[in-house]
């Protein structure tokens, strides 16, 4: 009897059949293996109750042939996709790709030899709910999607675009950068003084008001200094208190995102497609889960590792109450496979992430730690003429679950022996001015926590969200912070203004609700979709007459048109906000948001080889160089482009030089025909930067100069191996 087991990715395919024995012929279908057909609303039957139409994706033909072989000689085919709808939805389509007679369907929450074993004797249908809320998802975020950025290129920009999940979270960011820029600023002062006990031992106390007026704090001062000189300084108060600090709950997707963005560097993204390849190689539960439950299996063998590892008394099992969205589907806490194993993962990111979830979910099962927190309290004897000066010190008595999680445990601050009433002696006050600042921008995790605090996203989604705000240019991040871009400015305010409904945090939650009660069975597919689109679309066309929106304010009164010298207004272009003149399309006029003259239209020079001029343009992919203008009108088809060339990011095309511009036109450079090929080798710049290409192999140049690079360091390159990109990181692309 032959039995075929089929999973979506082959490092997965490895790890199981290693379990089973050759009872299964394990194949991968290598993640998706059919999509809606790119950009296409009509990819969806509307009018017959949302009806998506499919189609093998592009590469995908072969493995469902192979898939269709396999299943038809098989006595029994198990579909073993990833355990959450969107493993239930591929599961689906491999069943209807291939065309599978009576399929079955398991779950692997972890891929150990007992969970696969067990698994395999426990086999179920498709889930038909999981199945449809996956598609909602799916054909409402191509819906959405489809008709509002349609909107926007016609009112805004063409080529921009917006999407159901991520505009909230653009907005979320976007209202932060209000409000920092309405922040105003104003100075305060910290006062310390440094003092020594009899003993000489000396420390410093710092005072419990900050003032901000510099004649407060002058007359502190002048009073702390004068009761210095006359000895009266003295230890008023000396408070201890006991501070018990709990572990916290183990990881689900979004603390664990969190976590590996704060500690590790890690964006969602990648801490994903490393959990992934964790969870595929059998060493952590499957990652995408927002349940803090442990299995009883677990926790026993956490309580066995804490004892042997760090003793008896620091042993104490919980459950933790989990606030599980998706109770059907979150099974437990994303935790080790196998306790005993401290160090796991095939390299090094690898490893750091598994130490991360391993040493989370033990100090879980550990004792409380006990802190004691001293607070010595200095002031002037008999005297209320100036406030408290104070310092606060914090020692651990008992370290519990610190010593499972170390990176969590702060540093110890010891203060000196004192007592109530001690003399002090005053060395020297010190006083620093400080500015108050505005509040901070997100960070990676401290978005993902405010988008779960709002309801906005699924364990499945915060990693897209925030990678599709950085691939569409609306958000950069800067050091650590999510900084909005002007474009995401511009695309945020204008749905801020038109669909406030539709990006607020309350509907978007309802939504997300609407999509669990579609996978608990008990709410309806079209319905849901239907309640939802019909007032949406009639939002979308009410807006079809609206005025488009090239007028994004008045630009500061000092800067006047190059040109004609009128005031001038805030205007978006590819690469961002410039100033453009009020009387535009009369004259054209235009600045920088800096003040610096653009020069359109305006040839810098002219190219020696054609005697054509050459102008500086910025097009969809950023600035250009152009040779000659493109022929407009009758016969335009028909006539050669001109040629262009991209001036190289870093760049400021302001400043581009005759010289720089026929530097840029020599790309694509033709380098030399390869030596065991013949094949012509090619160095050019493409989308993601500058390249060198032979026979379809892409080489990126990360070190070498495109414009002077020779043939002979170009082979060299040819020889290195070539850096492989993720499969697990392309795989998801819910
Ligand atoms: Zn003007």
């Amino acid at each position: 009897m032959s039995k075929l087991l089929i999973v979506e990715s082959p490092a997965k395919a490895k790890t199981i059949s290693k379990y089973l024995n050759g009872e299964y012929d394990v194949i991968a279908s290598v993640g998706h293996i059919r999509d809606l057909p790119k950009s296409n609303k009509k990819a969806i039957d509307i009018e017959g109750g949302f009806i998506p139409h499919y189609e093998v994706s592009k590469g995908k033909e072969k493995i469902v042939e192979e898939i269709k072989h396999k299943a038809d000689k098989a006595d029994e085919v198990l579909l073993a996709t990833d355990p959450d709808r969107e493993g239930e939805a591929i599961a689906w389509h491999i069943a209807e790709a291939a065309h599978l007679r009576k399929p079955k369907r398991v779950v692997f929450y972890e891929i150990t030899k007992e969970a696969v074993e067990d698994a395999v004797k426990h086999p179920r249908g498709i889930d038909d709910d999981l199945k449809q809320a996956q598609e909602a998802r799916r054909v409402l975020d191509r819906l959405v999607g489809y008709d509002l950025s349609g909107l926007i290129w016609k009112k805004v920009r063409y080529g921009l675009s917006a999407g159901r999940v991520q505009s909230p979270a653009l907005r979320i960011i976007m209202e932060r950068e209000r409000e920092i820029r309405a922040f105003k600023s104003h100075p305060f002062w910290i006062i310390s003084a440094d003092v020594e006990t009899l003993k000489k031992v000396s420390f410093t106390v710092v005072c419990e008001e900050e003032p901000t007026d510099k004649k407060i704090v002058d007359k502190i001062v002048a009073t702390a200094e004068k009761a210095g000189h006359e000895k009266k300084w003295f230890v008023k108060d000396v408070k201890e208190t006991d501070v018990k600090k709990s572990p916290r709950p183990p990881y689900i997707t979004s603390t664990l995102q969190q976590s590996a963005s704060s500690r590790l560097g890690f964006a969602p993204s990648r801490t994903m497609s490393i959990a992934q390849k964790l969870y595929e190689a059998g060493h952590i539960t499957y990652m995408r889960t927002d349940s803090t439950n442990l299995s009883q299996f677990a926790i026993s063998q956490i309580a066995k590792v804490v004892e042997k590892k760090f003793g008896k008394d620091y042993v104490e099992t919980r459950a933790f109450e989990s606030k599980s969205k998706n109770a059907q589907e979150a099974h437990e806490a994303i935790r080790p496979t196998h306790f005993d194993l401290e160090s796991a993962g095939g390299n090094d990111e690898q490893k750091k992430l598994y130490q991360l979830i391993w040493r989370r979910a033990v100090a879980s099962q550990m004792k409380d730690a006990l802190t004691l927190r001293t607070k010595v309290t200095a002031n002037i004897k008999d005297s209320s003429e100036i406030p408290d000066f104070s310092i606060t010190g914090s020692q651990i008595k008992f370290p519990g679950w610190l010593l499972g999680d170390p990176a969590s445990r702060g540093d110890d601050v010891e203060l000196p022996k004192v007592n109530v009433g001690d003399s002090l002696e005053l060395r020297e006050t010190k006083v620093e001015e400080k500015q108050t600042e505005p509040p901070g921008r997100y960070s990676e995790a401290g978005l993902i926590k405010e988008l779960e605090k709002r309801g906005i996203g699924r364990p499945s989604t915060y990693a897209s969200i925030i990678k599709t705000l950085e691939d569409r240019g609306y958000v950069e991040k800067v050091n650590k912070a999510l900084v909005p871009t002007d474009t995401g400015d511009v695309v945020s305010s204008f749905l801020e203004d038109n669909f406030p409904t539709y990006i607020s945090d309350g509907f978007t939650a309802e939504m997300e609700d609407k999509l669990d009660l579609i996978a608990d069975g008990k709410q309806e597919y079209a319905k849901t979709l239907k309640d939802f689109y019909k007032p949406f679309l009639k939002d979308v066309k009410s807006k079809d007459k609206m005025d488009k929106v090239t007028n994004l304010g008045d630009a500061p009164k000092e800067f006047k048109c190059p040109v004609c010298g009128s005031d001038m207004i805030i205007k978006l272009s590819r690469t961002g906000k410039f100033l453009s003149c009020s009387r535009y399309p009369d004259c054209e006029g235009s600045l920088t948001m800096d003040g610096k003259e653009i020069k359109k239209d305006e040839p810098i020079g002219t190219d020696p080889q054609s005697g054509l001029p050459i102008f500086i343009k910025i097009g969809r992919f950023g600035p250009y160089v152009q040779v000659g203008e493109k022929v407009k009108g009758k016969g335009s088809r028909s006539a050669p482009k001109p040629r262009m060339a991209s001036i190289p990011k870093t760049k400021d095309p302001s400043t581009v030089t005759l010289k720089d511009a026929l530097t840029y036109l020599t790309l694509p450079r033709a380098l030399g025909p390869h030596p065991e090929t013949g094949e012509m080798i090619t160095a050019n710049v493409g989308r993601f930067g500058p390249y060198v290409v032979h026979q379809k192999d892409f080489r990126s140049l990360k070190n070498d100069d495109v414009y002077t690079i020779e043939l002979p360091r170009a082979l060299e390159i040819f020889k290195e191996e070539k850096k492989k990109r993720g499969f697990a990181a392309r795989k998801k692309k819910s």
